[in-house]
């Protein structure tokens, strides 16, 4: 049987309970429905488990501040990310003082982040790059050291059995946080369905194409345990693809025009992340170290933010 509602949300992570909770919040009335093939929501990316939790806010991640030909550090997209992490910060605020997310905010806890580098040419670009940052008043904080008593004195597993003779240096922003986004997941899905969504759990989309009315027919397959295995269908008058590492897959499904359904998931921007090593989560602080090679600006085609929204038109 074929029904129409107004969003569908494909994947049950941070990115599709985001932009579900702002929806219920700027068009109430709105029907909407989320599709994830896993039996709980925030298991892959979204599960603290498989990602650093630094929510991206520029403070350590190196790739967000790149070097110029001329030596110089270019800052302005480190600036613009803290500045979004700020915003969603904001609209986290704004959702627990409503009621919709735990008043005390227990996803967010304070955690300095640290970047550690090795090498004199490493340690001379960080130092240029706390220079750069600091300047700016969302940076003040940033306190750089190439001192490996200080670095010991920040984070002790980071400095324990390296070579004396090796220069090091590491930058520390007291002001970071670790973000627990499969708590806020969960959370951001529960207020979702109180507020009348619905969650289908194990229900994979296998199939996406956009009508001639422009509205979109999804096909969804029920993967539970000896469910029927004929594919339910769904249109939806708009489309977000949150599916994560399976956004593309979804995006390709024949029919679905790329052009307007683009898939670029945060995780593929992330690719490059690894976990924090357990070590360093142990001093609880959430580091990083610098590539050996200079730091590259995110590769264009994999957007920052966005997975990708089809309006019906
Ligand atoms: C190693 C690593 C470290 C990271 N570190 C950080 C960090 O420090 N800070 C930060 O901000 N971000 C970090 N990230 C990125 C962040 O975790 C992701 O950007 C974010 O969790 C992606 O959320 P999502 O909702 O797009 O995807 P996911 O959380 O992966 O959710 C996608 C969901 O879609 C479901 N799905 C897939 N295909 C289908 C389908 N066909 N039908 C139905 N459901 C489907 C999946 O089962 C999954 O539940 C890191 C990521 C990784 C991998």
């Amino acid at each position: 049987m074929e029904e129409t509602v107004d969003v569908a949300l494909i994947g049950g992570g941070i990115m599709s309970s985001t932009l579900g909770a702002m929806i219920k919040l700027l068009e109430p009335t709105w029907s909407v429905q989320i599709f994830e093939r896993l039996d709980q929501v925030a298991q892959e990316s979204s599960n603290p488990w498989n990602n650093a939790g630094t929510g991206h806010a520029a403070l350590c991640e190196l790739n967000y501040t790149p070097e110029r030909a001329d030596g110089s550090i270019d800052t302005s997209k480190a600036v613009t990310i803290n500045e979004q992490f700020e915003a969603s910060r904001e609209f986290w605020h704004h959702l627990a003082t409503a009621g919709h997310l735990d008043r005390d905010q227990t996803f967010l806890s304070r955690t300095p982040h640290m970047t550690l580098v090795r090498g004199a040419e490493n340690v001379d670009y960080l130092r240029r790059r706390h220079e750069a940052l600091v300047a700016h008043p969302l940076f003040s904080d940033l306190e750089f050291s190439d001192d490996p008593a200080v670095i010991r004195e920040w984070a002790p597993l980071l400095v324990e059995g390296r070579d004396p003779q090796e220069p090091i240096a590491a930058t520390r922003a007291e002001s970071g946080t670790d973000v627990d986004f499969g708590s806020l997941t969960r959370q951001l899905s529960e207020f979702l369905v109180e507020d009348g969504a619905e969650l289908h759990l194990q229900h994979q989309v296998t199939a996406l194409k956009q009508r001639k009315d422009g509205t979109w027919r999804i096909k969804v397959k029920d993967v539970s345990w000896n469910a029927d295995p004929r594919p339910r269908t769904v249109n939806a008058r708009f489309v977000f693809v949150g599916a994560g590492g399976g956004a593309l897959p979804c995006s390709r499904s024949p029919g679905s025009p790329r052009s307007r359904a683009t898939a670029a998931s945060r995780s593929a921007a992330s690719s490059s992340a690894r976990p924090t090593p357990r070590s360093s989560r142990s001093t609880g602080r959430r580091s990083t170290a610098r590539p050996t090679s200079a730091p590259r600006p995110c590769p264009s085609r994999t957007s920052t933010r966005a997975s990708s929204t089809a309006r019906a038109t």
